[in-house]
């Protein structure tokens, strides 16, 4: 009767010893959004306007990232500047680490959030675009981890890494994009392991995220995944919360990433099961 006890009193002190969020806590705060053109990434550039952050914000498309640092000052952002190219580069990637020291003298807040194009269909065998995507999807990510450094120290700052549900579980049709995102998993909770032995005052916040309504990811699965998408300034919303907040883990939609997640160590050939039952294949067949 204890245990169960004592785990109640845990689980209640937890939840209300923990912080809640405020917009102020972003206000002044320096921080990167890659691939912010469009999608969930430009969402998170008009959430952190509106409280007031001074932004750096990229992508490869110079025209688009011009109309969202120009929202992002109608918002309210402090300061609002962009860099392009392509993170298929890690030269790029450390480039706008660089370009954040020099415009803002400083870092709060690294948001990877960028992803390379693939295709959503079966395994087309070719070697050549999983080392491509990992290139743009991973090992960018790292590398702007590694120059972003000395001023996430400095700051006590935070990393927050996007990821998917297909970082998590194995999903169809997704293979490459899927490799990119477990490979962050490993290397970001690994790096968290060992920021808490060496007292690295830096939070690493992973996001799991469900199907959401960006242009693109409808594009690609819209007709073919059964789930009805969510909305994507909401889930924008959800990670700047968590990264600010310091969580290991956001989790969007909560209640479907965390079920999911649960029956994944439980009962992983059901939730492979109940994963096959969520696509319409002959739409996909149609593509
Ligand atoms: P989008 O396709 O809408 O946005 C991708 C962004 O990355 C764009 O700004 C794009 O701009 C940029 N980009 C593409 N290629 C490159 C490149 N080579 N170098 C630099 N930037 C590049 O994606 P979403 O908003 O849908 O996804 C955002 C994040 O959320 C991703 O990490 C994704 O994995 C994750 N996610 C999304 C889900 C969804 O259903 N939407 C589900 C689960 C996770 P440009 O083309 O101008 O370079």
């Amino acid at each position: 009767i204890l245990i169960p006890f004592a785990g109640l009193v845990l689980a209640f002190w937890f939840y209300s010893a923990r912080e809640d969020f405020k917009p102020e806590m972003l206000k002044g705060k320096r921080v990167i959004v890659t691939g912010a053109s469009s999608g969930i990434g430009e969402q998170m550039a008009y959430h952190l306007a509106q409280m007031g952050s001074h932004l750096l914000i990229t992508a490869r498309t110079e025209a688009k990232l011009q109309k969202v640092v120009a929202r992002c000052l109608e918002l309210g952002a402090a300061s609002a500047r962009h860099v392009s190219g392509s993170m298929e580069d890690t030269a790029f990637a450390e480039h706008v680490v660089k370009e954040a020291e020099e415009l803002l003298g400083g870092l709060d807040m690294l948001i990877l959030n960028h992803i390379g194009s693939s295709y959503f269909h079966y395994f087309n065998g070719d070697v050549g675009h999983v080392r491509k995507l990992l290139e743009t999807n991973f090992l960018s990510y790292v590398a702007m981890t590694v120059s972003a450094l000395p001023m996430l120290k400095e700051s006590g700052g935070s990393i927050v890494v996007v990821s998917s549900m297909a970082g998590k579980v194995g999903f169809p049709f997704t293979v490459p994009y899927s490799a990119t995102k477990f490979a962050l998993d490993g290397f970001f909770s690994s790096l968290r392991q060992e920021f808490a032995l060496q007292n690295t005052n830096i939070s690493i916040t992973l996001c799991i995220l469900g199907f959401i309504n960006t242009d693109s990811a409808m594009k690609a699965a819209a007709d073919v995944v059964l789930i009805p998408p969510a909305p994507k300034e909401e889930c924008a919303l959800e990670i700047i919360k968590g990264g600010a907040l310091r969580q290991r883990e956001v989790y969007y939609t909560y209640a479907t990433i965390k079920f999911s997640l649960l029956l994944r160590d439980w009962a992983a050939d059901l939730l492979d099961y109940l994963i096959r039952r969520e696509y319409n294949l002959e739409n996909l067949e149609k593509k």
